[in-house]
Parts: C-alpha cells; structure tokens; sequence
C-alpha cells in the first residue's frame, strides 16, 4: 500500500468506512510535524475539531497546551491525532465498529512517524494501544502513568498513557493526575526521545 502523509490525508478526507461521514463538516485526519518523536492521541473530534479539520482546538486543546508545557514540550513537537477523524453527533462514544473501520487510518500514521512516545490519552486510545501491545486494557485509573512498549516492525515504542485531557474539565482531581503524569512524562523524554 502507498502510504505517504499526503496519502493519507487524502484517504482520510475520502473515507466513508463507518456511518460518522454523514455527520461530518470535515474529517480531522491529525496535525503536526512529520519528524515528531513524541504522539499525542485523543479520543475523536469535538465540535471546534470538525469545523477547522484540526484536532484539539476546543476547550480540551487549552489543557492540553498547558499539559504539553509540564512535560516541556509544544505543539511544534509533537504529532496530534485522535482515534476517530471524524465527529461522532452529539460528542458520542467511539462505538467498536467506528473504531474497527478508523483505526488502520492511526496504524498508518504510526508506521509513518515511528514516533518514539505516543501519550495515549484517555482510555479509547489506551485501550487501542493496549491492543497493539498485546496487552489487556484495565482501566485508565489503574495504568495512567504507567509506560509499556509496543513493538512496531522492529521499532520501539514506549506508550504513556494519561486521563484525557478533557476530564480535567469536569473534575479537578483529573487536573492533577494530568498534571503529575505530564510532569512524569520528563523523564521518559529525556531518557527515550531525544536520545541520538
Ligand atoms: N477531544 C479529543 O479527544 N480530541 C480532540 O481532537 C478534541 C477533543
Ligand atoms: Fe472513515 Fe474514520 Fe470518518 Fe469513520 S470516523 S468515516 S472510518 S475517517
């Protein structure tokens, strides 16, 4: 399969491989540079997301920039992306068939960037990379915080997952977990990211 970012992205804005088409104003494939050794992958678009096709633009987006800030990071390094590209009506969750039909679209993007971390936020994209380790997802209260690798064809992946960034907004024990495990995420940068 051909699979540049242009691809991609034109698969992406092409796709009607679940019923979340019908909805959408936009699809909102991902953003960020295509050298970025750290991911970041939320859950799926919220209503800000599907009108400017980018991801984390809305109130959650706020917090995650402070986030990213803790863990001594900035949008210019990281890739953004979601689960989902498209927005679920009336902020929904992912259902398992929308998730079976969008997630080879992350598989993509991940053989691409062959990120070093990917910050799995929230227990959808947990859950997802839980699966790629061949690991059982729990529960985001039980592995937030704890890293694990996912092996992808010889290329190491540390996973760090995280409550989503959007529970901070409605309830502020969420904020401080966020904050500490971003904190947390320091370490693993330097120990695992930017080395040669
Ligand atoms: N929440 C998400 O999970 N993703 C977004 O892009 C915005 C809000
Ligand atoms: Fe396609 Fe994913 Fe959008 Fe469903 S959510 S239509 S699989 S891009």
């Amino acid at each position: 399969m051909n699979n540049t970012h242009d691809e991609l992205i034109r698969d992406i804005t092409a796709c009607k491989r679940c019923r979340l088409w019908k909805f959408r104003k936009n699809t909102v494939p991902g953003v960020g540079t295509l050298h970025a050794k750290v991911m970041l992958i939320g859950e799926a678009p919220g209503y800000h997301e599907d009108m400017q096709s980018m991801p984390f633009v809305g109130h959650a987006g706020r917090i995650l920039d402070q986030l990213l800030t803790r863990a001594g990071l900035s949008r210019g390094d990281v890739y953004v992306s979601n689960i989902l590209k498209c927005r679920p009506p009336n902020n929904q969750d992912p259902t398992s068939a929308e998730m079976q039909a969008c997630t080879p679209y992350l598989r993509r993007l991940l053989n691409l960037l062959r990120p070093r971390l990917v910050v799995a936020m929230g227990r959808f994209a947990t859950t997802f990379m839980a699966a790629e380790a061949g690991k059982q997802f729990t529960s985001i209260s039980k592995m937030h915080g704890n890293p694990f690798d996912v092996m992808l064809r010889g290329h190491r992946i540390v996973v760090f997952p995280t409550f989503h960034p959007a529970a901070a907004l409605y309830n502020p024990r969420y904020q401080a977990a966020l904050d500490e495990d971003f904190k947390a995420m320091k370490t693993i940068i330097a120990e695992h990211v930017f080395r040669p």
